[in-house]
């Protein structure tokens, strides 16, 4: 569980978010929705540790980590344009996170391998271990990346709308790929996009954000059946 308690944050007196009160329960998808600008990737990146909240905790399970490093949180982390390492194969790609651990912790190379191999068969990239990613598909390549993000084995994975770059057909495939994996790994996982339909799609709940305030958090039925707020029922009601 992801709990974020009272957080505020501000760049420069203006306000990014106000008040932000959410839970994330354990094993959910909780897509994070709103336009741009509303604060969706500043409350990703004070979960992650990339920003300091001005004020407020976050919590994962009982450990506060307010204060703790981005490195010590077990963060998994997508963003819309992912750099892979562009030098590194595939293999080595997803190895990186397993093989930068302190020693005591690093699996052996045969049990390293295993885990890849697992990973690719979840990822549905079986054999282009060996490949670069300039010879893999954008979407291919965000396959990876989520591979890469699984294989620290993440107390969380955050996605900064993953597919947003990728055309609307292979996103339509990936976000249905993405729920069935989400299915098999009940990985807490937290999706942000600015796609209405994306989200409820997707998503166990949404938290739907506008000028840095929490409008709504609710599963996709109820956001459709009991919009919240004015700011809801006018941005759920747009077709993307
Ligand atoms: P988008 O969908 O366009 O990515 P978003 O919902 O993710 O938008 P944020 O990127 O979180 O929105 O931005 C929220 C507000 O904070 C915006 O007004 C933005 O201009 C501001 N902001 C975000 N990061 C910074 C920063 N590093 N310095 C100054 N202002 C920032």
């Amino acid at each position: 569980e992801v709990r974020i308690h009272g957080v505020n944050k501000a760049f420069s007196e203006a306000a990014a978010l106000s008040d932000i009160d959410l839970t994330v329960r354990e094993g959910e998808l909780l897509a994070l929705l709103g336009p741009s600008g509303s604060g969706k990737t500043t409350l990703l990146r004070v979960i992650a540790g990339l920003e300091i909240p001005d004020s407020g905790r976050i919590f994962f399970g009982a450990d506060d980590v307010t204060d703790r490093p981005v490195q010590q949180r077990g963060i998994g982390f997508v963003f819309q344009h992912y750099a892979l390492f562009r030098h590194l194969s595939v293999f080595d790609n997803i190895a990186y996170g397993p093989r930068s651990r302190p020693r005591a912790r690093r699996p052996s190379e045969a049990d390293l391998r295993q885990r890849v191999h697992e990973l690719l068969a979840l990822v549905q990239l079986e054999g282009l271990d060996r490949r670069f990613p300039a010879q893999l598909s954008g979407g291919q390549r965000q396959r990876v990346a989520l591979a890469r993000a699984l294989a620290i084995e993440p107390r969380v994975l955050l996605l900064d709308e993953p597919f947003g770059a990728l055309d609307a057909q292979v996103r339509k495939d990936l976000r249905r790929w993405l729920r069935a994996i989400h299915r098999e790994t009940g990985q807490t996982t937290i999706f942000v996009t600015h796609d209405q339909d994306e989200a409820l799609e997707l998503a166990d709940r949404v938290a739907i954000l506008n000028g840095g305030r929490l409008e709504q958090v609710a599963s996709a039925d109820d956001v459709y059946d009991a919009p919240a707020s004015a700011f809801v029922m006018s941005f759920i009601g747009e077709s993307s």
